[in-house]
């Protein structure tokens, strides 16, 4: 049986995987092999087990609601343990706080793989934590514009707004197709209102490629990044 991995090589891995991942975003080429024979000379495990380890990193973005690279299918079969591990390195090279932490998806995704267990008890009083986040400025010109140029009306379906706020203004979400975390602008051509469902199925649907070219063809105002 292989070692466990190191923290230093669980962290080499993840600083490769970003380091194509954005070299993907941004059109450059590079070869994955390369990436995987260094790992390979440095810590002395075949390519083919950290190109498996990629794959388990596509997945922590994946429950990240994030795009994972493209030819590294997501590979769910990664401890919690080593999830929340890679979620904590992506987080100190990308320097950002998560919305969802990832170990707790991951569990989610395991518990619903299996029986139904007998009723979990209620808990009463759920244990509270004081966390840092770091958060992008948005600016509220921006989401307001983009709101009130759909007129009620999602940018993705092309549906009404699910329904009408007590202000009366149809209630859509702002949503950036290049995420400000991935270097994406804070712009009119890079932000789209849409309704709940759409938002969720951008971040998590296994269509979300064929959906975002559609998007990008119908909407005229924007710019891909
Ligand atoms: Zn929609
Ligand atoms: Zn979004």
């Amino acid at each position: 049986m292989q070692n466990n991995w190191t923290k230093e090589e669980l962290k080499a891995a993840v600083i490769a995987y970003i380091e194509m991942r954005t070299k993907s975003l941004n059109g450059e080429s590079f070869k994955k092999k390369q990436y995987y024979e260094d790992l390979s000379h440095r810590f002395g495990r075949t390519i083919k087990s950290y190109e498996y380890r990629m794959q388990n990193i596509s997945y922590v973005y994946s429950l990240m609601g994030r795009d994972w690279l493209k030819g590294l299918r997501p590979a769910k079969n990664v401890g919690t343990r080593v999830a929340s591990e890679i979620e904590e390195i992506i987080k100190e090279i990308e320097n950002q706080a998560l919305s969802e932490p990832v170990s707790f998806q991951a569990e989610v995704d395991k518990l619903v793989h299996k029986k139904l267990q007998d009723k979990p008890k209620a808990v009463l009083e759920p244990k509270r934590y004081d966390i840092a986040i770091t958060k992008y400025d948005r600016d509220p010109q921006i989401v307001a514009w983009v709101l009130m140029n759909a007129k009620g009306i999602c940018e993705c379906c092309n549906k009404e707004a699910p329904f009408v706020k007590d202000d009366g203004v149809p209630f859509l979400e702002v949503h950036h197709l290049r995420r400000l975390a991935d270097d994406g602008s804070d712009s009119i051509t890079n932000a789209i209102a849409i309704c709940p469902n759409c938002h969720r199925e951008l971040h998590y649907g296994q269509n979300k490629d064929i959906l975002l070219t559609t998007i990008y063809s119908q909407v005229s105002r924007l710019i891909r990044e």
